[in-house]
């Protein structure tokens, strides 16, 4: 007897259910949706931005030549356009600069066996110690590879992002480390922007409602001065969330986590949790840029600790055996490190005349990237990590 199956996908019924269940498809549309938000901020920007020239140029204009009525009303102007033109460049920074994405072939491993080996360990429960322990080396399934401390998978771009703040679709982009910089200015600059633009506009706003302001500019001020406040607001309280995770180094997502680590791990103090981002450089803290130095630093502080495959030398065989104790140099195993317990035995194929991080025991004296937990065990299958998307 012939059965037919009437689905919309024209494949079987559950694949069809299955595929409408599948959340991060919509995702591609908060892009298209976010392309459309870029158009928005650009002509909000410069809808407030023409209502506060019209305004101040009318009183130019009006002013009957008051030397001083001018000078203020040029003054004004000037500093509105300075803070316009930060906005617009902090936007477009944030919206075009890359947060930040995983080298190819990246790995926390000293070499490529023992990244292996942690692969195949990987379905191994309570292999961990403490899961809620960020540093801990982390593997995403959508990827198919390792990822750095504090990088997470972003379904909208589909690739993990490093330093991963949250998707923004007001930016369009996935805020990370490279643009974490940019997008707090916007916020910044948005924000005293908005704020000075309602304040320059009161006046003529109370004078719309004293009905003392007419012509086909009055709605035009009256809505400009209405958005700035709201935005001001707005912008505001999200500047302050922000300032507050900035001060304590903490990602949105890992202000999200259910389990995380007390004290917080990345929390160096205000003063460097800040130049971490902004840098050293009092002038660039206001700009919307880093230096390649800049950059690179930041690179180095999440990526530095792992290896990729061109960053190897020459290969080597090594034997390791060990329990125990302080490592001993490439091939001893064992050893223990960041307060873990290490115990290992093992074979290794590695880069430096061999670092013993291969096969059963997988030891590696003193490098400390091979665990085995003795205590502490939280269970689950640690490494399938993928982080929040
Ligand atoms: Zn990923």
């Amino acid at each position: 007897m012939r059965q037919e199956v009437i689905s919309f996908s024209g494949g079987p019924p559950s694949l069809a259910i299955s595929k409408w269940l599948d959340i991060f498809q919509y995702c591609r549309f908060l892009r298209l949706l976010g392309n459309i938000m870029v158009i928005l901020v650009i002509g909000l920007v410069g809808f407030i931005y023409s209502a506060v020239l019209l305004t101040y140029g009318r009183r130019v204009l009006h002013s009957g030549g008051n030397p001083l009525v001018v000078l203020g009303c040029v003054l004004v102007l000037l500093l509105f356009t300075g803070i316009a033109g930060m906005t617009l460049w902090s936007y477009l920074a944030a919206v075009t600069v890359d947060p930040g994405r995983v080298p190819a072939g990246w790995h926390p491993f000293t070499d490529e066996l023992q990244a292996r080996a942690e692969l195949e360990r990987m379905s191994y429960s309570n292999y961990y110690p403490d899961r809620r322990d960020p540093r801990r080396p982390r593997y995403c399934k959508r990827c198919q590879a390792w990822k750095p401390e504090r990088a997470h998978h972003c379904s909208v771009t589909g690739r993990c992002v490093l330093k991963m703040d949250h998707w923004c679709i007001w930016v369009v982009n996935c805020v990370g480390l490279l643009n974490y910089k940019f997008f707090l200015l916007f916020i910044a600059w948005a924000g005293v922007g908005c704020l000075l633009a309602f304040l320059l506009l009161l006046p003529s706003l109370l004078a719309f409602f004293r009905n003392d302001l007419r012509g086909p500019m009055a709605p035009v001020i009256f809505i400009a001065d209405i958005l700035s406040f709201a935005f001001s607001l707005s912008l505001g309280g999200f500047a302050a969330m922000h300032g507050q995770l900035l001060a304590a180094n903490c990602t949105t997502i890992e202000m999200y986590e259910k389990d995380r680590l007390h004290p917080w791990p990345y929390n160096k103090g205000f003063r460097r949790n800040f130049e971490e981002v902004f840098g050293r450089n009092k002038l660039r803290w206001f700009l919307p840029l880093y230096t390649k130095a800049e950059r690179q630093g930041l690179l180095d502080s999440v990526l530095a600790s792992g290896s990729t495959p061109s960053s190897h030398g020459s290969s080597g065989l090594g034997l390791g055996l060990g329990l125990g104790g302080p490592g001993v140099g490439p091939g001893s195993g064992g050893g223990s490190a960041g307060g873990r317990v290490l115990l290992g035995m093992g074979l290794g194929l590695g880069p430096h005349g061999g670092h013993g991080g291969m096969g059963g025991g997988g030891g590696g004296g003193g490098t400390g990237s091979v665990l085995i937990p003795l205590m502490g065990s939280h269970g689950g299958s640690p490494f399938l990590s993928s982080g929040p998307a």
